[in-house]
């Protein structure tokens, strides 16, 4: 695990070659937890890197590159700050070597195996495609709400026909009001297109009734209007 703005806070480039930031908390109790479980945690930082570092940095005067290049003192150093704030002297390395099984640090990106793609750009990728989804769950959810409200409505309708109470009284009989007119109609019919209503008459009958139908319901929903919502009068 890398040292400077992983392990230890790093604010600002340090002259001191044996100054090191405070611990991360969050950080030290995850290196106490490898530790418990018998990982091998080494500490990973171009500090004991020999001076090749500081070397190629035109600002690191003569003097401090000495420093730098103490590589036997670093180690020693950021030995003892270990074992002050997790309670091992840890290995020390600048070498990364192929039984490495993770590398924390806070310059890595992270790519998905042998796609040269970021994580990081996986993942948002994934989180657009998840808010999409839970977007069309909820229109979805708000469309069966409706779908529910106008089964609710076609319920409460549905009830109050069934509720009705069975047929009395003495008033004229229906059904031969409905005859006579079926013979006024046919006799209307035959005055004005000189016969009664025959099949084969060249006319598409479903089509007629259809129409007749359409007009029947807007009559239909004129007279519940008419009876719910009376004319005021006042
Ligand atoms: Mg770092």
């Amino acid at each position: 695990m890398d040292l400077d703005g992983t392990l230890a806070e790093w604010h600002d480039l340090h002259e001191n070659a044996f100054a090191i930031g405070a611990p991360v908390p969050a950080m030290v109790s995850r290196v106490k937890a490898w530790l418990a479980a018998g990982e091998d945690v080494r500490v990973f930082t171009s500090r004991v890197d020999g001076g090749d570092t500081a070397a190629a940095d035109p600002a690191v005067s003569n003097s401090v590159l000495l420093l730098y290049q103490q590589t036997d003192k670093i180690v020693r150093m950021i030995q003892d700050w270990t074992e002050e704030h997790v309670g091992a002297r840890l290995p020390v390395t600048c070498r990364k070597d192929y039984a490495m099984k993770e590398l924390w640090d806070d310059r890595c990106v992270q790519v998905v195996p042998n796609t040269g793609e970021a994580v990081a750009d996986r993942l948002a990728a994934v989180t657009v495609e998840r808010d999409e989804l839970l977007g069309r769950l909820d229109r979805m959810r708000s469309a069966s709400r409706v779908y529910e409200g106008s089964g609710a409505e076609a319920d409460r309708i549905m009830n109050a026909a069934v509720r009705q109470p069975p047929p009395t009284g003495a008033g004229n009989d229906i059904t031969s009001l409905v005859i006579k007119d079926f013979q006024t109609r046919a006799d209307f019919g035959e005055k004005k297109y000189g016969t009664w209503l025959k099949a084969h008459n060249g006319r598409d009958a479903l089509m007629d009734a259809y129409q007749e139908a359409l007009d029947l319901c807007v009559y239909l929903r004129q007279a519940i209007e008419e009876r719910d919502n009376p004319k005021c009068t006042t």
